[in-house]
C-alpha cells in the first residue's frame, strides 16, 4: 500500500472509532425490510483511482442499495442518449425538498428537477431503451454489475417489501405520466425503479462506483470504460445538487464532495481523481441520510483535506 493510502486507511479506521457509539437517527421505517437490519452495523470503504482497496469494520455487509441506484441509472441514460438528450427531459436543479416530493415534478413546468430523487429517476428509468420492462431490468442490473465490478443481485426480500408499499412513488409515476413526462408505461417503470433500489452491494462495491466516477468513468478495477469521461460532470453536478435531498447544500458546505446517499443506511462521496469512499451505518436522519455514515466521510474528507471547493 502506498503511503498516502496507508494514511487514508489509519484515517477511516480513526472515523469508525469515533463515531461507532453514535446512537442518533433511526433506521427507515416506512419500507419494512430496512427496519429489521440490525442498527449496530457500521462500514466504510476506499477504492483509488488505482485500484486499491480500504475496507474497515462491517465494508462487506450487503445492505440494500436504494436511492443510490438513481446515479447509476442516470449514467446509463447519459451513455445511451446523451447528455444533451437527457436534459430536455430531466433537470438539474436542486429541490430542497424530501426525496418522495410530488413538487420535483410540479416547480418547471411538469419537468422532473433532477433525475436524483423519485420523480425524476422513476423518469430516467423509462427512458432506458428497451422493448420491453424486463430487457429494461436487465440492462439497470448489468450496469450495476459493470460499475461495482461484482455480480449484483436483486434482493427478493426488500423488493416484496418495497413492491407492496410503494403506493405513493406509484402515484408519483401516474402524475408524471399526466405531465407527458413518463416514456414507458408508469406501472412497469414504477416496477423497475422499485427493483434498482432492492439490490443488495456491499461498501467495498459501493466505493468502486465512486472510483469509477473519479475515475473519468473507467473502473479502475475492470479497466473497462463505463462512462463516457464527458458525462462524468453532469452526474457529480448532480449528486452535488441533490445527492442528499434537502440537505444537499449542507453537505456541499461542510464536505464539499459529491455524495449520494440511501435509505439502506449507504452513502456514496467521490473525490474527483482520487476515489470513491462509501459508509454504511442503517441509522437515518430525518432526511433519510445515514447518521453516521455522515459523520465519518466528513471526518475522513476533512482530514484528508479533500475539498473540492478548495483553493490555496
Ligand atoms: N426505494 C426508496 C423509495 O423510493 C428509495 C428512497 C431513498 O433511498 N431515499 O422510497
Amino acid at each position: 500500500m502506498s503511503s498516502l493510502n496507508s494514511n487514508i486507511a489509519a484515517v477511516m479506521k480513526q472515523a469508525v472509532e469515533q463515531c461507532k457509539d453514535n446512537k442518533g437517527g433511526e433506521n427507515a421505517s416506512y419500507i419494512p425490510f430496512l427496519s429489521s437490519v440490525p442498527s449496530e452495523l457500521i462500514g466504510l470503504a476506499f477504492v483509488s483511482v488505482t485500484g486499491e482497496v480500504i475496507k474497515i469494520q462491517d465494508a462487506d455487509y450487503k445492505y440494500a442499495l436504494e436511492s443510490i441506484s438513481k446515479v447509476l441509472t442516470l449514467a446509463l441514460a447519459l451513455e445511451e442518449s446523451g447528455a444533451d438528450a437527457i436534459h430536455t427531459k430531466v433537470g438539474a436543479e436542486p429541490t430542497g425538498l424530501p426525496f418522495n416530493s410530488v413538487m420535483a415534478l410540479e416547480l418547471h413546468q411538469g419537468m422532473p428537477l433532477t433525475p436524483l430523487v423519485n420523480a425524476g429517476a422513476m423518469a430516467t428509468v423509462s427512458m432506458i431503451e428497451a422493448t420491453d420492462k424486463e430487457q429494461r431490468w436487465n440492462k439497470i442490473l448489468d450496469f450495476q454489475s459493470e460499475l461495482t465490478n461484482s455480480k449484483i443481485e436483486l434482493s427478493d426480500e426488500v423488493n416484496q417489501s418495497e413492491q407492496t408499499t410503494n403506493e405513493h412513488n406509484r402515484a408519483i409515476a401516474y402524475l408524471l405520466q399526466s405531465s407527458g413526462r413518463m416514456y414507458s408505461e408508469p406501472m412497469e417503470a414504477c416496477d423497475v425503479y422499485t427493483r434498482q433500489c432492492s439490490t443488495l452491494i456491499n461498501s467495498v462495491e459501493l466505493a468502486t462506483v465512486g472510483a469509477t466516477l473519479a475515475n473519468g468513468g473507467v473502473n479502475p478495477l475492470s479497466g473497462k470504460q463505463l462512462i463516457k469521461t464527458e458525462n462524468i460532470p453532469h452526474i457529480l453536478a448532480e449528486m452535488v445538487m441533490e445527492g442528499l435531498y434537502d440537505t444537499s447544500g449542507d453537505w456541499a458546505y461542510d464536505v464539499g464532495l459529491p455524495g449520494k446517499s440511501g435509505v439502506g443506511g449507504g452513502l456514496l462521496t467521490v473525490i474527483p481523481n482520487v476515489g470513491g469512499i462509501a459508509a454504511f451505518s442503517p441509522r437515518l436522519d430525518p432526511y433519510g441520510n445515514s447518521v453516521r455514515g455522515q459523520q465519518m466521510i466528513k471526518h475522513v474528507a476533512r482530514t484528508m483535506g479533500w475539498n473540492l471547493f478548495t483553493s490555496q
